[in-house]
């Protein structure tokens, strides 16, 4: 017999308000309805289709033949954070000292949440574009601080409008939260709208988080501009990036962050007391994919630019409207001319159609009205995709 009287002992109390409220990932909820179907065409999960280059997997082999199977140390391998520090250089143009100025983490997951933790106090806000990734406005509620949406609209492509910006700041604000390329969106800031952003920034002392992920996946030869390399942001900014997407890495997990030593300094305490250090044979991986996977990677881009191209122009014959993307992965169709409800759209396209795509609700303020797919996908599965797209949309037409 249970001497515990169950029906008391509620194990969930015990949880803090903060965890406890927290809502799922949308995107996992949704992807929980698809688990254990094969017969599904996927534009759902965000993550390179291909294979990491085997340069680079030989080079984790060939770590672990060398018996490199210790910790490192805890920022990070020296020879990876040179080469990241040159790549960031020579990429971004930012200057950032390795030995201080550069944290090799757990994917871009932990980069972000090691900012949010470094700096966010109760009751701070911080203001991010939305939609996004749905890690942003949760790492903010878990540092206690008040996550403040700036949405972006399809008039503007997704980017910011800098006016809209400056309503939001208030005396509380402390952190700007920036992705471009979005997810989900792939919108991508031009120059002179991320200088009105820097402006804005200094003048209001905020820090600015911009989350690179995508950079390398730019497309018709947009010119990205990395908001840490204008005047007087470097010493505001924190720049982090990882190899997840470019390199097809994701389940290698190494991502880094860079920015003023102050900061990065704190970052690498709580690094240091909850991590210890990324793995050794990813981080020897990472060091050859910077030194010599441009080649892969650009083949890889390009391909995404094809499918890109395929599914944009598959989407807007099925009579949706659909801004261009100018980076990452994302297609971000708008589906108002169904009546529906993204969360309807993405359900009935999986049970009608067995096509899966992620509702843009999943994305916060900002996605409704929208879904996202991920074109990182086979082309003769986003062609069939597109079909039964076109089935669904013309069947359930306003
Ligand atoms: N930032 C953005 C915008 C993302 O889309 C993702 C992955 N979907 C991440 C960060 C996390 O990437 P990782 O932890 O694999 O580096």
């Amino acid at each position: 017999m249970n001497i515990m009287n169950d029906s008391k002992f509620a194990p969930e109390s015990f949880v803090v308000p903060e965890i406890r409220n927290l809502p799922k990932s949308g995107i996992r909820e949704f992807f929980d309805l698809v688990a254990g179907r094969n017969d599904i065409i996927s534009l759902g999960v965000g993550e390179p289709d291909f294979v990491t280059p085997w340069n680079i997997r030989e080079s984790a082999i060939y770590s672990l033949e060398a018996g490199h199977t210790a910790y490192t140390s805890n920022a990070g391998t020296p020879a990876l954070r040179r080469e990241i520090c040159r790549y960031i250089a020579r990429n971004y143009h930012v200057e950032y000292d390795y030995e201080h100025e550069c944290l090799v983490t757990i994917g871009v997951s932990e980069a972000l949440d090691l900012a949010v933790r470094a700096l966010v106090e109760p009751g701070d806000e911080v203001i991010y574009t939305s939609p996004c990734f749905v890690s942003y406005p949760t790492e903010v509620l878990m540092a206690r601080g008040v996550p403040v949406p700036l949405v972006t609209h399809e008039e503007d492509e997704f980017s910011v409008n800098p006016a809209e910006l400056r309503k939001l700041i208030t005396p509380k604000s402390k952190l700007l939260m920036l992705n471009f390329p979005c997810n989900p969106t792939g919108a991508v800031a031009d120059e002179a709208v991320l200088r009105e952003i820097a402006a804005i920034a200094q003048e209001n002392n905020l820090i600015v988080i911009t989350d690179e992920i995508y950079s390398e996946l730019v497309y018709d030869g947009v010119k990205l501009v990395s908001i840490a390399s204008l005047p007087g942001m470097k010493e505001r900014t924190i720049f982090l990036h990882g190899f997840s997407k470019a390199f097809a890495m994701t389940g290698f997990r190494i991502g880094y962050a860079a920015g003023p030593r102050g900061i990065l300094d704190a970052m690498y305490k709580i690094h240091q007391y909850s991590i210890m250090c990324a793995p050794v044979t990813a981080q020897e991986a990472a060091t050859d994919a910077l030194k010599s996977g441009r080649r892969e990677m650009e083949l890889m881009r390009d391909s995404y630019w094809e499918r890109r191209n395929l599914i944009v122009k598959g989407l807007r014959d099925a009579g949706l409207t659909c801004v261009m993307p100018k980076g990452a992965f994302y297609a971000f169709p708008n589906i108002t001319a169904t009546g529906m409800t993204s969360r309807e759209f993405a359900e009935g396209l999986l049970k009608e159609e067995s096509v899966a795509v992620v509702p843009g609700s999943a994305f916060g303020p900002g996605g409704e009205g929208y879904v996202r797919a991920c074109y990182a996908t086979a082309e003769a599965d986003i062609k069939t995709a597109l079909e039964r797209i076109a089935d669904f949309v013309a069947r359930h037409r306003r």
